[in-house]
């Protein structure tokens, strides 16, 4: 398997720390408002990193944290007479609506900023007694000047940064590009006591911590958007690299912007859908599908045309299988034909383009064709003109299955409820057929079976009437 690395500018073999395991972090959401669909990009693209991670077979650790104390927070808090920590507490309710609609699986741990001041405060007072911090007048920086490879995985030297930087004269700050890693209160802001007076952490070194506390000093794979490479992620890797004295992880992976009209999608600019308003629009699953069928490096454009194509494609995709889990029910020919054999046995090649399209830096874009191809030839081996035998669908149903399974794409597909009445009157037409036949078991057999389904038959003389009770 092979993921390319922000860090070395490389797609590299993954070797992970200890074998059959993975440690993955992923930064997640700041909490004071509804997510965007840009957000839900790194939402749904990780968690199906996790899926196939699993799918090969590793035991995978995965930590996501939710930040929960920062400016937007609080003002958001003042606006509306609240407090931070409601307002968090609202927004953590609403972006896991939101993850579960979108079919993303929790975290194995879900660590929020203000669970961890305690690791946050060690964490500070070890690197000012390592003298990688200071502090002023309550701050604590961060001295990226004492942190030799400082720029190295945004592929930035520290000099140009430098050059680059706004001065700001009254922070105290030995240079400009030193970061807070604690900031003194202000009157009337949440805070936590700490050696340096009451405060409040700086954003990244939360990150740094909770990596520490549930994965350990080094991990395989952080991941995030894009944007986050610089200064977030840097800034993590001079916080722990610093505290720790070994490399801090040894995979970066961060997806491509969505944009609309060419720009970022993001709240400052504006430009932004919330994912809620975008799933009444398009369905959760629609979203899931369009972020799917693009390589998560790819920039992705937001437009209603591509998300109608991605709706319709998972349509076809439900009703493939829908129509298997009919025939696997209801086929009447229970031996497999020899040409289905031949047909089942190259399904196999499938799982194997899969598996390698996958391998190769996670290309979603190309699973998803991959699937599509299989749905194709199963469609046609099981077109109105073939009798298909019951182990043939459910063995093509299988095959489906288990590689749309590892996307996520099959988690809203209603089964049953999707079309009742096709079932329906598909039931109806085989029980007609099996009363026919004067095969009476199987025709009272299939009332049964409806009966199950809460359909009551009538028998009239215009024929089969049902309903729903
Ligand atoms: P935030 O709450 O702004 O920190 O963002 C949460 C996650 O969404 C981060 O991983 C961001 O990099 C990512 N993100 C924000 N906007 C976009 C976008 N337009 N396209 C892709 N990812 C984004
Ligand atoms: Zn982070």
């Amino acid at each position: 398997m092979k993921l390319y690395n922000t860090h070395t500018g490389q797609k590299e073999a993954f070797i992970p720390i200890e074998p059959g395991k993975v440690k993955l972090y992923v930064c997640g959401p700041t909490v004071y408002d509804f997510i965007h669909v840009g957000n839900a990009r790194p939402t749904i693209l990780f968690d199906v990193l996790r899926r196939y991670l699993e799918y090969r077979g590793y035991d995978v650790t995965f930590v996501q944290n939710f930040t929960d104390v920062d400016d937007k927070i609080i003002d958001r808090a003042n606006r509306e007479g609240s407090t931070m920590a409601e307002i968090s507490e609202r927004f953590i309710a609403e972006y896991y609506t939101d993850a579960e609609g979108l079919g993303v699986q929790k975290a194995t741990f879900h660590p929020k900023a203000t669970e961890q001041m305690d690791g946050i405060i060690a964490a500070v007072q070890t690197l000012i007694d390592k003298g990688f911090a200071y502090e002023v007048h309550g701050d604590v920086y961060f001295r990226t000047a004492k942190f030799e490879p400082y720029g190295n995985l945004s592929g930035q030297q520290l000099d140009d940064l430098l050059a680059g930087a706004r001065v700001d004269v009254n922070s105290g700050k030995e240079s400009p590009m030193d970061f807070a890693l604690w900031k003194s209160a202000k009157p009337g802001e949440p805070s936590w006591p700490s050696p340096w007076g009451d405060g409040r952490p700086g954003w990244h070194i939360e990150c740094s911590v909770m990596v520490n506390r549930y994965l350990g000093k080094t991990i395989d794979i952080h991941a995030g958007g894009q944007d986050l490479t610089f200064p977030h992620h840097e800034n993590e890797v001079a916080q722990s690299e610093a505290l720790n004295d070994c490399k801090f992880a040894n995979y970066w992976m961060h997806n491509g912007f969505l944009s609309i009209d060419n720009k970022k999608m993001s709240k400052s600019l504006g430009n932004f859908f919330t994912v809620r308003d975008a799933a009444a629009a398009y369905g959760y699953d629609t979203i899931r599908m369009f972020m799917l069928m693009s390589h998560y490096r790819s920039p992705l454009n937001y437009s209603g045309e591509i998300l109608m194509q991605a709706k319709a494609g998972l349509e076809r995709l439900y009703t493939a299988v829908e129509n298997l889990e009919f025939l696997a029910k209801n086929a009447e020919h229970t031996a497999l034909a020899e040409e289905e054999q031949t047909i089942l046995d190259g399904l196999a090649q499938y799982k194997d383009r899969f598996i390698q399209v996958m391998d190769d830096d996670f290309n979603t874009a190309d699973g998803v064709a991959v699937i599509f191809e299989l749905v194709r030839e199963v469609n046609s081996a099981t077109a109105a003109d073939k009798t298909p035998s019951k182990p043939f669908a459910e063995g093509c149903l299988a095959a489906i299955r288990e590689l749309a399974d590892v996307l996520g794409l099959l988690y809203a597909y209603g089964g049953e409820e999707v079309c009742l009445d096709t079932k329906v009157e598909g039931l109806i037409a085989a029980r007609q057929q099996a009363r026919t036949d004067k095969n009476w078991a199987e025709a009272d057999r299939i009332r049964d079976e409806l009966k199950d389904m809460g359909v009551l038959l009538e028998d009239t003389p215009q024929g089969v009437k049902w309903r729903q009770v």
